[in-house]
Parts: structure tokens; sequence; C-alpha cells
């Protein structure tokens, strides 16, 4: 058995056992970790608050049969704003459940954890809305594979005649490809999307409520879709 170091963003956790918990991170080096810290489940343990939900954590690690144990952590970035507001906290909590959705064990996952951090930071820096949400899983959407096509064609490539949107198609469908495929689209909307999709997560692109939210459902849609299960978290933002 040996020591190791690691990093990572705490997921979540759950009981294990009568006093431990396992705590749940993504690693930017070794995908989704799961861990045990023992003895947190007392009052009087060591590690205080510092496995707690969004916290980036440097870890020292007990490598185990299947599980490694947390011998020590210490807090790299805690988001302390980001915690003292419901809405910020509903909002971190979408984003980790979707990382967690399509996080891998014992995979390097660098782009999703840079994507997670760069979330976690606008949150703790003061954005929070629906456009947040939707920018996150549509570029969530990108590190995975899964980007959907938005400003051509996503069977034949054409930029033109954009018509419908299909969730199966992975994207917007042309006037001559569409078939019966699709969602009729209100005008605008896959443009917001796209220009969601690129901006910065502090520099997000202002629209009208109805807008807003139409983006939100079809990138939710869209990510749940592809990942094959629904993001109950995100159901609270509506
Ligand atoms: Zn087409």
């Amino acid at each position: 058995m040996a020591i190791r170091n690691d990093q990572g963003i705490v997921l979540r956790s759950y009981p294990f056992g009568e006093a431990d918990r396992v705590v749940v991170l993504l690693s930017p080096n070794r995908g989704k970790l799961r861990t045990v810290a023992k003895g947190v489940r007392k009052t009087t343990s060591r590690f205080g608050g510092r496995l707690e939900p969004f916290t980036h954590v440097d870890l020292v690690l007990y490598e185990g049969k299947n599980l490694d144990t947390i011998t020590q952590v210490s807090i790299i970035e805690g988001f302390p704003r980001l915690r003292a507001d419901l809405d910020r906290v509903v909002a971190a909590g979408s984003m980790v459940e979707a990382v967690d959705a399509v996080a891998q064990e014992d995979e390097s996952s660098l782009r999703l954890f840079l994507l997670l951090q760069r979330g976690l930071r606008a949150l703790d820096s003061g954005v929070v809305g629906r456009q947040l949400i939707t920018s996150f899983l549509l570029k969530l959407a990108d590190v995975v594979g899964v980007a959907p096509a938005l400003e051509a064609c996503a069977a034949c490539g054409r930029p033109e005649e954009l018509a419908t949107f299909s969730f199966s198609s992975g994207g917007v469908l042309c006037q001559r490809c569409r078939g019966d495929r699709g969602m009729k689209l209100r005008p605008g909307l896959t443009e917001y999307l796209a220009a969601l999709e690129r901006a910065e997560f502090t520099d997000l692109p202002e629209a009208e409520p109805s807008l807003v939210s139409d983006a939100m459902g079809v990138a939710r849609r869209f990510v749940e879709y592809h990942l094959d299960r629904s993001l109950s978290s995100l159901a609270v933002l509506g």
C-alpha cells in the first residue's frame, strides 16, 4: 500500500459504515475519485468542513484495495461567497450533478475539471441565473463530445434554412433534412444558444426572460437526452 497525492473538487458524499463517509471528487488527473474519510461523522472529526461539496481540496491518500482513504485534506479554493447565497448553492448543485453524471473513474478529465472550476468561480464572483447554467450545460456537452449543432444543419452541414431542433439528430436540421423530425424553433433561439455556448461565464449575453427560459429548457433536455438520465436539481431552477 502506498501514499499518494491528488486534488479534486468535492461532488458529494454519503455515509459509509458506522462513522465514515465516502467522498466523491472530480480529480483533474483521475476523473471521478471515490475516497473514504474515516470518522467524519463524529463531531470531533479532524477534517472539519473541508470535505463539503464544491470545495477544491488537496489530498493525501492512502491507497486501498477498493477505495483510497483520505489521511490529510487542505483547502485550495473554498468558494465562500457562493455558499452564502441559496440561489448560487442550487446552481452549483446543478453543475456538480451534471459533472457527476458524465465523469468516469480512472480517466483523466482536465477539461471537465477546469469547466467545473470556472463555473464555481463565476458563481463565487456573483454571476448567477439561467444563462449561466445553460452556458455551463452547453460547454459540458462539448467537453464530452456531444455538442449540439446550432449554426449549421446536424445532418448536412448547411447553414441555411434551419428549421427545427432535433434531440436525437444532435441539433438543428434544415428544411431539406428535417422530414418529420424535431421541434419548431422560435426565431433567435439557436443564435442565442450558440452565443451562450461561446461566451465566458463572466460575460454572458442577455435576452428577454422567455428566450432565456426556452434556451435553458432546450439545453437541459438536450443534455438529459444524451446522458440518458434526468438532472433532478435542474427542475428546481425551472
Ligand atoms: Zn440539412
